[in-house]
């Protein structure tokens, strides 16, 4: 199955992602986790990359097409994959559609999460990930059971992310509604578009999700 997950900042990608991996072992392909590896690690994309993602922008699409194209040919994603973050403008859609149809794989389901801006604002400054194995907590409605700075899942360290403030949220939210909301009605009219209502709890989106792909008869 290859799924891809829309959605504004905020509106539960990479949890809803995270859950549906340990559910039905399909690897989640975050672009925004591999940027900030690359940051850590201070790689040259990671050099490129650092001010745009505090800055709230979208790297390149040259950087982030081939990123991706490498992660899709590696074998875990033999048996499908889920996208969370990517594509993000219509050249990383179209380009996407150039690599799957290279790899002769085709997109099964885009999933567009739906959020209101107002709810985006509170989960993005209340989000802690953990530094050493990428966990995503929420201080109000995900809390980790050893508090507010260590990971429940492996001891590590939580920490706020650099573009999770105010201010950047709203720049996120608007390139969202520049450069990605166009992608909705891209897979509209490719027939591929679902919306899930994600204003409530992580359980509630997931309950949704599956029923949605027994739907689609895809699970
Ligand atoms: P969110 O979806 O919560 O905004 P991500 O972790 O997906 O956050 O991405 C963080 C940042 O990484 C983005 O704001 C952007 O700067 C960069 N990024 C991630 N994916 C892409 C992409 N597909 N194209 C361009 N930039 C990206
Ligand atoms: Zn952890």
């Amino acid at each position: 199955m290859i799924l891809i997950i829309l959605g504004a900042p905020g509106a539960g990608k990479g949890t809803t992602g995270d859950v549906m991996t340990k559910e039905f072992n399909l690897p989640k392909i975050s672009t925004g986790d591999m940027l900030r590896k690359e940051v850590k690690e201070g790689t040259e994309i990671g050099k490129k990359a650092e001010s745009i993602m505090k800055s709230g922008g979208l790297v390149s699409d040259d950087i982030i097409n081939n990123i991706l194209k490498n992660r899709v040919k590696q074998a875990d994603c033999k048996k499908g994959f889920m996208l969370d973050g990517y594509p993000r403008t219509l050249n990383q859609a179209v380009e996407l559609d150039k690599t799957m149809k290279e790899l002769s794989l085709n997109i099964d389901l885009v999933v567009n999460l739906q959020v209101s801006d107002a709810l985006v604002l509170k989960r993005l400054t209340s989000r802690r990930v953990c530094k050493s194995c990428g966990a995503i907590f929420n201080i109000f409605s995900q809390p980790s059971a050893k508090g507010e700075k260590i990971c429940d899942k492996c001891g590590g360290e939580l920490y706020q992310r650099a573009d999770d403030n105010e201010a950047t949220i709203k720049n996120r939210l608007t390139v969202y509604m520049r450069d990605t909301q166009p992608l909705i009605e891209f897979y509209q009219q490719k027939g591929l578009l679902s919306d899930v209502a994600a204003e409530k709890g992580i359980a509630e989106i997931i309950d949704s999700l599956k029923k949605l792909l027994k739907d689609k008869k895809l699970v």
